[in-house]
This record gives structure tokens, sequence and C-alpha cells, in this order.
């Protein structure tokens, strides 16, 4: 186990940083007008970093307002789309001149390796940024083959004022995937960050006006879901809301949009992958290490983690000797701001403690617990929890069919091919599964059977921009990325014009 040494070039840079903490509303960070402060808490050391302000329901609505009134005023949704393009490039181009501040700010609040942020995360949001923003003078209307004395033209045009509501478990990223895409069609913006993890999406908000982004066009309250966040999602002033988070929230979303003005909901919900090995596979070594890097990458805090690995029976045992052999030598517990360490702490307490609970749970079931399981020793002062790993796990286990969202992973063993996909489908779920063949049938079958958004074949979690991501099933509705995430901040209208 590494022990905590503050002593690397990015703990140092840490100690330097400066926070913007306030609440971005009509172009200015003011203060909460309650006066409340959120404590922000760096979950490898559970010091306080920050404290951030705090907004309540009368800032949510200041916010809400604002952005209705600049959206009817026209200062950026009719703006023409070049001059849209030139500011979300600057915008882009400002954020990558802070990537480094920006890698720091995510890896001090949730706990995230700064090499994870700088490879990942960072470019990552500069790519969707960048990729959005090309979109903007593409998006195109048509006119129809109809009657003669008529031209029919659909046009499609913007929302209005989008809510986004983003996770901690990527908190740049997911406010980029979330926000960019509105705001290229040209909604105004309000964004509520997860409370654990607010510091980088104030920043955003900040390089957004410094990038010439018109005030109150994108505003950042950040404060608590069950309040700010409910607030967004019940206003009749919101025409959508673009959602990332937990499939129980997610549903609360919907009732919130069905008991207002039926306001349109994109949610990217939970998940609980299966990852699929077949004895065919053509090199099992590495399968073996990217199986281990899409379980405990980001500490197994990601939607589309390959949480429950099938494996065939031929294979079973030798997958998890290997398995174990090399997430044991890669994934081992450290400081995230060292540049070397793979997996650093879970985002807070609560999160460890959930964890913890489920490794409980999956013994009392009777899973094997192969590896793990602990708190890493000589790494108490944090949240952290080894990589863990469950073997001889039967589907129908708590463990197997809940989204557990640590490092533990479950391995269960499948014979035939109709076994794997069954295994694989019999979950709430939907978002994302891989497998792992050298046979075309298998790929091409088991890939048209699985029940999910997004299906990898001899790789996992791979793609660019033009991918659409997002679930089926209880995994949620709507895609991010893309230029259908574009489109979904959109709206058409038929013009039917008679002449004569
Ligand atoms: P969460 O559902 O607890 O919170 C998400 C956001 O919703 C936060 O900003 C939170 O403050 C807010 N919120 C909480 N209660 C609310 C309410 N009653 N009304 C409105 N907003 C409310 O999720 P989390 O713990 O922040 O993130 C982890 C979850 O996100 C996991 O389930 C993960 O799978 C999911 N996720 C999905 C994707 C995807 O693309 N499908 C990506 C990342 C994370």
């Amino acid at each position: 186990m590494k022990s905590i040494e503050k002593t690397n070039y990015y703990d140092n840079k840490a100690r330097e940083l400066s926070f913007e903490t306030g609440l971005v509303i009509d172009g200015k960070i003011i203060k909460s007008s309650t006066g409340e402060m959120i404590e922000s808490v760096n979950p490898s050391t559970n010091d306080v970093i920050t404290s951030v302000q705090k907004g309540c329901v009368a800032d949510m609505q200041q916010a809400i307002d604002i952005a209705k009134k600049r959206f009817q005023q026209g200062v950026w949704s009719r703006l023409e789309p070049r001059k849209r393009m030139n500011i979300m490039y600057k915008w882009a181009d400002l954020i990558e001149q802070k990537k480094e501040t920006f890698a720091l700010l995510d890896t001090l609040e949730m706990g995230k390796p700064i090499d994870e942020m700088l490879t990942i995360d960072v470019p990552g949001t500069l790519i969707n940024l960048r990729y959005v923003t090309e979109c903007i003078d593409k998006l195109e209307g048509k006119t129809t083959n109809t009657r003669d004395n008529t031209l029919h033209c659909i046009i499609s045009q913007p929302l209005g004022v989008v809510g986004c509501i983003t996770p901690w478990n990527y908190p740049l990223m997911m406010a980029s995937w979330k926000v960019a895409p509105a705001l290229a069609a040209g909604n105004s913006v309000v964004l509520k960050p997860a409370a654990y993890t607010s510091l980088s999406s104030i920043l955003m908000g900040k390089l957004f006006l410094e990038a010439g982004g018109p005030g109150g066009v994108f505003n950042v309250v950040p404060g608590s879901g069950s309040v700010l966040g409910k607030e967004l999602a019940s206003s009749s002033d919101v025409a959508k809301i673009a959602f990332t988070g937990s499939t129980e929230v997610g549903k609360l979303i919907f009732r919130y949009a069905g008991e207002s003005n039926l306001k349109k909901v994109n949610a990217e919900l939970g998940g609980k992958s299966p990852h699929i090995v077949f004895d065919d596979v053509e090199d099992l070594e590495k399968a073996v290490k990217i199986c281990s890097h899409m379980i405990y990458e980001n500490q197994g805090e990601v939607c589309s983690a390959g949480s429950r690995i099938l494996v065939h029976e031929k294979i079973y045992d030798e997958f998890n000797e290997k398995f174990k052999k090399y997430t044991e030598e890669t994934f081992i517990p450290g400081n995230p701001l060292d540049p070397s360490t793979k997996i650093g702490p879970l985002v807070a307490k609560e999160q460890q403690q959930s964890v913890l609970g489920y490794i409980e749970a999956g013994k009392e079931e009777g899973g094997r617990l192969y590896f793990g399981g602990n708190i890493p020793k000589g790494l108490e002062q944090g949240c952290y929890v080894e990589p863990t790993l469950f073997t001889d796990v039967d589907n129908s286990m708590k463990i197997a069919q809940e989204e557990i969202f640590g490092p533990v992973a479950v391995s269960v063993k499948f014979n035939t091919r109709d076994d794997a996909i069954n295994i694989a489908n019999d979950t709430p779920f939907g978002l994302a599964a891989g497998l792992w063949t050298s046979n075309l049938n298998t790929a091409h079958k088991v890939a048209k059977e699985l029940e999910s958004g997004m299906v990898w074949v001899n790789g996992y979690m791979n793609g660019d921009m033009t991918m659409p991501w997002g679930g089926w099933k209880e995994s949620g509705q709507g895609r991010d990325k893309s230029f259908e995430a574009v489109v979904s901040n959109t709206q058409t209208k038929s013009v039917w014009i008679n002449y004569k």
C-alpha cells in the first residue's frame, strides 16, 4: 500500500490554488442569499478544501428568471451562429489554458487520480466542447415535397431554458456533456452541480463570461439536489432537464416534469453492465487487463463500469487468477495527486460506507470474496476501499443486481452463448456491455441480442464524439455526445406557407 506523502508536483500545485466559490448568476459571481456554505472536502484525507456558497430556492428562481429573460431577449438564442461559435471556441481555449487547474479541482474534490483527469476528463471535455461548437452551423431544417403553391419548411429552434443536473463522478466532463450541447443549440442554461463537486462547474461558468458569453445565459447554482435540483426540475419556466445521475433520482425528475409543464427530460442513469469473456477469446491477457481497468478505474464510480464479469466455465478459474494478479499489481490505492496512482479514494464517507455495506451483503449471500474487501491499511484517514472481486456469484444476488458504484466486481460463470445473453440481460439496467470472442457469429449475434445502449466487441469504453452515449431500460433516455446531443436541445416547427 502506498502512503499519502504530500510532496509531489501536483500536491505543491494544489497548495497554491485559489478557488472560485460563488454562484454564477446574471454574469456575476455572487454570494448565496442565505449566506449558507457547503464544505468542500478532500476524500483522500477528509480535510476541508474550501467552502462554496450554497444556493437556496430564491437563488435558483433568480437564475431561472434571468436565463428565461436572456433567452427571450435573444442575446444568445438569436446570435448569428458564427458569433456563437467564436465564443464557444474561445471558451474551450480558456478551459484548455487552465487544464491543470481543472484537473486539480476535480481530483481534490472527488478523489479521482490526477492522471485520469489529465488523460481522460479534461481532454474529453475539450473534445466535447469543440465538437458541439462545430455542430452549430451544421444544424439544418428541410423542405418537403408537397402540393403546388405551398412551401413546407421544417425548422429547428432552441427550447428555451435548459436545466442541467450533474453527478460527482466526472464533475467537469459531465457538466460539459450537458451544458455545451444545450448552449450550442442556442438555449440558456442553469447548471446544478453535485454538492460534493461544485468547484470546476463554477470555474467553467466564470470562463464562459471571460470568453464573451453574455451574462445570464449560463448560470451555475451549487447546492442540495433535493432542494435546488427539485426546484429546477419542477419549474414551468424550464423547457428541458438534462440529467445525469442515479436511476432513483432520474425517476423523480420524470415525475417533477410530469407534475409541472411536461418538460423534455434527457436522463443518463445508472448501470450494471455485463462484460462477457467467451472461451474462444483471442487474447485472454488483454481481456483480463481491460476487464480490470473497466471496473477499477475511477474507483468503479463509473456509470458504464463493466461491473458484472461473465466468464465461460472453461476459462473461469484461469481468468479469475489472472484478473487478481493483474489488479493487485496495477490498482494500488494511493494519493490521487500522485501521477502514478491508478486508484484513489471514494468520493465521501457515505459512499465508502455504502460500498462496504455491499461487500458485507455479498459475503452474507454466499459470494466468494476472492480478493480485497477492506479499507486499505495505512489509508484509514481517507474514504478508500480496496479493489474487490467476488467469484461464484449468482446473477440474482444483490451484488450482481444493484449498482454498487465502487471498486467491486462480480464474476459470474456461464456455459452456452444463450446462457451468457440471458444472464447479461437479467438486469433492470441497459447502459453498456462488452464481449470478447474470436468468433464472428458470436460477436454479431450477442451484440444484437444484448439489451444495452452501447456494446463493445473485443474492447470496452472505446469511442469518439460520433458515438451516441446513453442507455436502454432503467439506464435512461436520450443520448449525450454525437450530433444527436445537439439536436435533442432543439424542437422542430413545421411552417406551411400557402402562396398564389
Ligand atoms: P445522484 O442521482 O445522487 O445525483 C445526481 C444529481 O442529482 C446531483 O446533482 C444531485 O444533487 C441531484 N439530485 C439529488 N436529488 C435530487 C432531486 N430530488 N431532485 C433533483 N436533483 C436531485 O447521483 P450521483 O450519486 O451524483 O452520481 C452517481 C450516479 O450517476 C450513478 O448512478 C451513475 O451510474 C450515474 N451516472 C450516469 C452516467 C451516464 O452517462 N449514464 C454518467 C455518470 C454518472
